[in-house]
């Protein structure tokens, strides 16, 4: 074992199966050992966390980076100078919203170029599922994705179209022949096209600035019969199948069930699912609009219980921004605004303030936020724990402490978000990343050094 170069130690050091005093050994950009606190070998580098909570660097696999082609909504450099302040030490880039999309092995390569030297935190990428696109799929794997996503409504872009139930047939059994997960955004078209009709017919209200007018258009049926759709597909093909930002609380049973029975399928949903509820959205708010929308009250309850339950496996933050303008703030039209929420950096202090008084673990934190979606991922094996063998992603931040969200500290490109204002609960003290400190209170590393991930060979295994 090589000797370490740095140890970093603490009282509430938080790894798979404990919180408690330990020392973490770093060599090479790598975690070596865990030992006791007080092992600590000498000349050495030693950082003291005190009572700081000491956990896995935060894996966030939804993200839209939306570069090229729409830097201005985001952009790698922001979006990871973002996620180093949020403690988030690796994220994964959705296929959608850059031009091109990540649909073919050429988009992919000029997504590489794009995120190339710019980039505060490791970056993986997920390829896409378009009609037609099923032949590009092999290549790209071999290429490095992670995996794949589909849209089975439209996606809000034109470059990036919805599939059918043939189409997603077609994909998954080369997905499944390829070992590839697909995740999916799951609400279908029917139910959405009935219920606008409906609710913008003459003489119904329909005012597009009520948060009722957007949510009664986005009905739980939507979200419920997609899930029906992909757990069927799911069992024909044998293709591993991951639910993205779930909302409906009514599909949860059907998921839950899958499970038992030992279906390859999983679930995520985001911090505004849990932190907002529909009832206390203010007419015209459009930030805090997104697609599947969040939900009544009773809905979010059982979303939690179902996090309880491990019906939902993670939470990641779909951090989906776009300029101001887009949001049509000003008009508070809910029915024409961009559908998204900004949100990378905030994921820890959000689910924090909800998940503490509910009963939450440190150690339940670490395997929501980082733990099950580098696994989604693929990269289990390297992120998203504090374990020997594991790159030294490691965040550092305070329980106890509290923070405002301001656009002073945002560190998003824009700064308009639903948390603006808020009181959170954790403060991100430091982030360190590969065993190098990327981030503290405030201050960033003078370099970008975050690289850009490659789908691992022994992916399969995970
Ligand atoms: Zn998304």
């Amino acid at each position: 074992m090589p000797s370490p170069e740095l140890v970093i130690r603490g009282r509430r050091v938080v790894t798979e199966d404990a919180t408690g005093p330990a020392s973490i050994h770093v060599a090479g950009g790598r975690i070596v050992a865990v030992g006791a606190f007080d092992e600590v070998p000498r000349g050495c580098e030693v950082l003291d966390a005190g009572d700081f909570a000491v956990m896995p660097g935060l894996v966030d696999s939804h993200v839209h980076v939306n570069e090229p082609g729409r830097t201005d909504w985001e952009g790698f450099e922001t979006a990871t100078r973002a996620a180093a302040a949020g403690g988030v030490t690796t994220i994964v880039d959705m296929p959608l919203n850059s031009i091109p999309p990540t649909t073919t092995l050429e988009g992919y390569e000029q997504k590489l170029g794009a995120a190339e030297g710019k980039c505060r935190v490791d970056v993986a990428f997920w390829g896409g599922v378009v009609p037609g696109n099923t032949r590009e799929l092999e290549a790209m794997f071999a290429a490095g994705v992670v995996g794949f996503k589909c849209f089975l409504i439209p996606s809000g872009v034109e470059e990036f179209p919805h599939v059918t139930e043939n189409d997603l047939r077609s994909a998954l059994k080369e997905l499944a022949r390829l070992g590839a997960t697909l995740i999916a955004h799951a609400e279908t078209p029917g139910p959405v096209e009935s219920a606008t009709a409906l609710c913008c017919a003459a003489g119904a209200d329909g005012d597009p600035r009520r948060y009722e007018t957007f949510l009664s258009s986005r009905p739980r049926e939507a979200e419920n019969e997609a899930v029906a759709l992909l757990l069927k597909l799911c069992r024909e093909t044998g293709a591993r199948v991951h639910v993205v930002h779930h909302s409906s609380a009514d599909a949860l049973p059907s998921l839950a069930e899958a499970k038992r029975a030992g279906l390859p399928v999983t679930a995520e949903t985001c911090p505004h699912y849990l932190a907002f509820v529909a009832e206390e959205i203010a007419d015209g708010a459009t930030e805090f609009k997104c697609c599947p929308p969040i939900r009544e009250r009773e809905n979010c309850e059982r979303l939690w219980d179902a996090l309880r339950e491990g019906t939902i496996d993670m939470i990641v933050s779909d951090h989906s921004p776009c300029p101001p303008e887009l949001k049509r703030r000003e008009e508070g039209d809910f029915l024409k605004a961009w559908g998204g929420i900004s949100s990378l950096q905030f994921r820890l202090p959000v689910f924090w303030t909800e998940a503490r008084r509910r009963g939450f673990a440190l150690e339940d934190l670490a395997r929501l936020l980082a733990r099950q979606p580098a696994r989604l991922a693929g990269l289990g094996e390297r992120k998203g724990s504090i374990a020997p063998g594991f790159d030294a992603d490691i965040v550092l931040w305070d329980t106890e402490a509290t923070m405002r969200v301001t656009p002073e500290i945002n560190q998003h490109r824009h700064k308009l978000t639903p948390y603006e204002g808020r009181e959170l609960s954790g403060v991100v003290e430091a982030t360190y990343l590969r065993g190098e400190k990327i981030y503290e209170r405030g201050t960033f590393a003078a370099k970008a050094t975050g690289v850009l991930l490659k789908r691992s060979n022994d992916a399969r295994k995970n």
